[in-house]
């Protein structure tokens, strides 16, 4: 039976005055639940796995901040390090020991970097290790894929025209065209169009930039071969591979993507898990790549806030606990057995939806294929049978992303009770969707 749909009374409340202020009352656009039933939840706070909103609805969480919150919310050792900095002071601009520590907590813990430099988002830190891939390289064309999301920056603003290897469109009003031609947009797991792309372009490619585990639109699990084809032939081209792992970076493992498929990018960018739940992004490379950034190089790239101590506090914090042993053992293991009895109960049902797969990472796919690898291959109708799931997980309390294209977090705060009773919730929900 469909659920009652619960009070957001006071969310609605609250969205009609943010109206006034914020362009579609929100200050990040998938935010207003365009895609899904219903108007935003506005969340009043947030306890391990747990969230709860302003009309007092608990749910549990598997957005995690869209991804960041890893340790789930409220983690004590992470709150007690921001709370002691708080007193310190919350922005000298000027450097602190917190930001060796940080980075020498990954450095120290992470093979494919030797340099990093911290920024305050991922979108900067995309856009700042574009601009170094040309400022080493001095070329201009980059190669992104379609359905890779790297943050609104302008050259990454930019989705596919068609045919195999096209210049970009621009997927924004206000990104200049000349921009986007700059940008070569291709489709995933498709070597052929990466050949013809270099083919055409020779030397004039920069970089060619991929989401370490592209999952920004549904989970796009890229096969090793694939990836390690991708490797060769930025080498053999003269041209950089970055890796943007702004999700995958200390969520697939300490290491992210870059040990999962056992690759050497040249740029690694880094966002959300990296500070605690504070606004950090960073990114990463060679010591020789790295000698270009400002001021030690040609490179221009700074930020007021870049490193702040507060973030630096929590994310030192933070990935203090990654960095132990077994951590990513454990809750990758946790996230197989949630993902496999769903599995199950999908499979005994008939139900058509797939439920792929890695590590703390999932997405339901409402669809019959067994392998999706290209956001082409996404049926856009699909979406419809998540938006029913979605407003039944939020009237049974279990907070999803509202897209169908976005991918589910379980955090190390989910316990068995949590991950018991969500997934008796999604069976149920699962009933309704399929009884339509
Ligand atoms: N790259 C990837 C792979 C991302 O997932 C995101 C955000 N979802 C970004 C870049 C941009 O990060 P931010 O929203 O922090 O600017």
């Amino acid at each position: 039976m469909q659920a009652p749909d619960i009070s957001r009374a006071k969310s609605a409340e609250l969205f009609e005055k943010a109206k006034q202020y914020f362009p579609g009352g929100v200050n990040s656009p998938v935010r207003a639940f365009k895609s899904v039933y219903g108007t935003p939840l506005f969340i009043e706070r947030g306890d391990k796995a747990h969230l709860w909103d302003a009309d007092g609805n608990e749910f549990i969480d598997f957005c995690c901040s869209w991804g960041p919150l890893i340790l789930g919310h409220n983690n004590d050792q992470v709150r007690e390090a921001v709370a002691a900095q708080l007193g310190k002071g919350l922005s000298f601009g000027a450097p602190t020991a917190l930001e060796n520590q940080l980075a020498e907590l990954i450095i120290e813990n992470n093979r494919f970097i030797e340099k990093i430099r911290f920024v305050s988002s991922g979108t900067e830190a995309v856009m700042s290790a574009i601009r170094l891939a040309r400022g080493y390289t001095k070329r201009d064309k980059i190669i992104k894929f379609d359905g890779c999301y790297h943050g609104h920056s302008d050259s990454l603003l930019v989705k596919a025209g068609s045919g195999l290897v096209t210049f970009g469109e621009t997927s924004s009003a206000g990104v200049p065209k000349a921009f986007a031609d700059e940008t070569i947009v291709i489709q995933l797991n498709d070597k052929q169009a990466l050949e013809a792309a270099f083919a055409e372009f020779k030397d004039q490619i920069a970089a060619v930039i991929i989401e370490g585990i592209p999952a920004n639109n549904g989970l796009l699990l890229q096969s090793k071969e694939y990836v390690h084809f991708l490797r060769n032939i930025t080498k053999e081209h003269g041209a950089m591979l970055i890796m943007d792992e702004v999700i995958t970076g200390f969520r697939i493992g300490f290491e992210g993507a870059s040990a999962y498929y056992d690759i050497q990018p040249d740029i690694i960018t880094y966002g959300k898990i990296i500070g605690g739940g504070m606004p950090v992004g960073a990114y990463g490379a060679s010591k020789e790549l790295m000698a270009c950034i400002s001021p030690d190089g040609a490179v221009y790239q700074a930020g007021t806030l870049s490193g702040n101590p507060v973030a630096m506090a929590a994310g030192i914090a933070a990935l203090g606990i990654l960095a132990q042993k077994d951590f990513y053992t454990n809750l990758n293991a946790k996230t197989e057995a949630f993902v496999n009895d769903m599995r199950t109960y999908i499979a005994e049902k008939g139900y058509k939806v797939q439920l792929f797969h890695v590590a703390s990472i999932f997405w339901f796919a409402f669809t019959e294929q067994q392998e999706i690898k290209k956001a082409s291959e996404i049926d856009p109708k699909s979406m419809e049978s998540y938006k029913i799931m979605h407003r039944e997980l939020l009237n049974r309390g279990v907070y999803f992303g509202p897209s169908g294209y976005e991918v589910g977090f379980v955090s190390d705060a989910h316990t068995t009770a949590d991950l018991d009773q969500a997934k008796k919730h999604i069976f149920d929900a699962l009933d309704i969707v399929f009884s339509a």
